[in-house]
């Protein structure tokens, strides 16, 4: 079990997130893979190495449409035998003063050593005349210049994306080989959380967190059960925590600010839970708590829905990343400038509502009123991160920004 010491000053959002990832490196965890189609392996992680079956190109291949000739022919005028076309296999070899019309994709005939682009020449009837020299070997692609056979094309652990499924597809992989989804329970707690299906009095709000956290943990590539919602009791919470515990990943929600009801932390040591940190300089997100018992990552989010979705994104995320075998997380942030000047109090990173306009160059801050406002949080496409330690950001100025999950 890692033994870190319980951190009680605030961290920056950064160093609770290496924490976060040095820990759940350092757990024991198996890895089981299972087999899924091609057309839904699509944001799973490779459990094993993908390979080369072959040389990729297996022959030289034209980069261009135009002419297959001997560089040491041009400049001059040669004669066009024929054409080789992507799918065709090439015939007798080249002789000099000879060209053969070549389309991108298709094998280069032996005796060439250079493709000509057909821009770049003059055609009459049978002849053709190139006017500027060609370097040896220009526009060809000779075997194996992508990818030797044997070659490792996406190393296990590797979180599949577009262009993965096509390398799978161009090597022949009909099945792939994936890491099982991990199974994450998802608890909310609150005496005022109720159920979606029912109709809240005015004191009380509907567990949208629950769903939230499913989703984002589905995005993830985890599998996740949503438990009932736990009263703000211990006798509620300690059942429910355990049921929780029995999963790969356990998140809670609510309950772990310094309220006389915030149950959730006493409630997980008496189950055993050891806190690495109970506090980031973020906003929203600052009672943000995790931990772990024997090999298990544990999470306590603050549950307001605005504080859930960021603190799962910065943190919870990576270790669910880790735990489904990916390799390295990473947190992209872009950057932007912002179309009218923004200011935020000093002290605490703010992870804010935004909206990137379409050439993803330019920003406005959403206005929002607090962590709970989920309509806001609705019409942002992005969150802007405006550092712990600059009040001011001027029309034009730039600042760091993170996507929506
Ligand atoms: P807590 O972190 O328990 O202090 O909760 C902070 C606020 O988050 C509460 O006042 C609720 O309004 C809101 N909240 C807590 N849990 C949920 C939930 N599951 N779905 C939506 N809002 C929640
Ligand atoms: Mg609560």
């Amino acid at each position: 079990m890692p033994t870190a010491p319980q951190v009680h000053s605030p961290l920056d959002f950064e160093e609770a997130r290496r924490i976060v990832i040095q820990t759940v490196r350092s757990l024991r965890k198996e890895n089981r893979a299972e087999s899924v189609r091609l057309d839904e392996s699509y944001g799973r992680v490779l459990a094993e190495s993908a390979l080369a079956d072959r040389d990729y190109p297996t022959l030289r291949r034209s980069l261009r449409d135009g002419f297959a000739v001997k560089s040491a022919n041009v400049p001059g005028a040669l004669t066009v035998r024929g054409e080789v076309r992507a799918g065709e296999v090439e015939q007798a070899p080249l002789s000099d003063g000879e060209a053969l019309e070549i389309m991108t994709g298709a094998p280069v005939p032996d005796g060439a050593d250079a493709v000509v682009m057909v821009e770049h020449v003059l055609r009459q009837d049978n002849k053709v005349k190139i006017d500027r020299a060609a370097e040896p070997g220009q526009f060809i692609n000779t075997r194996g210049a992508e990818a030797e056979t044997g070659a490792v094309l996406i190393p296990a652990g590797t979180r599949l994306d577009a262009s993965h499924v096509a390398t799978l597809a161009m090597t022949g992989n009909v099945s792939v080989p994936v890491i099982r989804r991990p199974s994450v329970a998802i608890l909310a707690t609150g005496d005022e959380i109720v159920s979606i299906d029912e109709k809240p009095a005015a004191h009380q709000i509907r567990n949208s967190n629950s769903y939230m956290l499913a989703a984002l943990v589905r995005s993830t590539g985890g599998a996740a059960t949503i438990l009932q919602v736990a009263r703000d009791t211990r006798n509620a919470l300690q059942p429910l925590l355990e049921e929780g515990l029995k999963h790969d990943l356990l998140i809670v929600t609510g309950g772990v600010s310094a309220g006389k009801y915030d149950l959730v932390k006493p409630a997980l040591r008496d189950l055993g839970v050891q806190f690495h940190f109970e506090r980031v300089r973020v906003q929203p997100g600052q009672p943000t708590a995790f931990g772990t018992r024997d090999d298990m990552p544990v999470f306590g989010l603050p549950g307001n829905p605005g504080s859930t979705l960021i603190t799962y994104q910065l943190f919870a995320r990576p270790a669910l990343e880790l735990l489904s075998g990916q390799a390295d997380p990473i947190l992209p942030l872009l950057s932007a400038r912002f179309e009218a000047p923004f200011r935020h109090k000093l002290g605490l990173t703010r992870f804010l509502p935004a909206r990137l306009s379409p050439d993803g160059q330019h920003l406005r801050h959403i206005p929002w009123k607090g962590s709970s406002d989920v309509p806001a949080l609705a019409k942002a496409n992005v969150f802007l991160v405006a550092e712990h330690d600059r009040e001011t950001w001027d029309t034009g100025d730039s600042i760091r920004v993170m996507l929506k999950p």
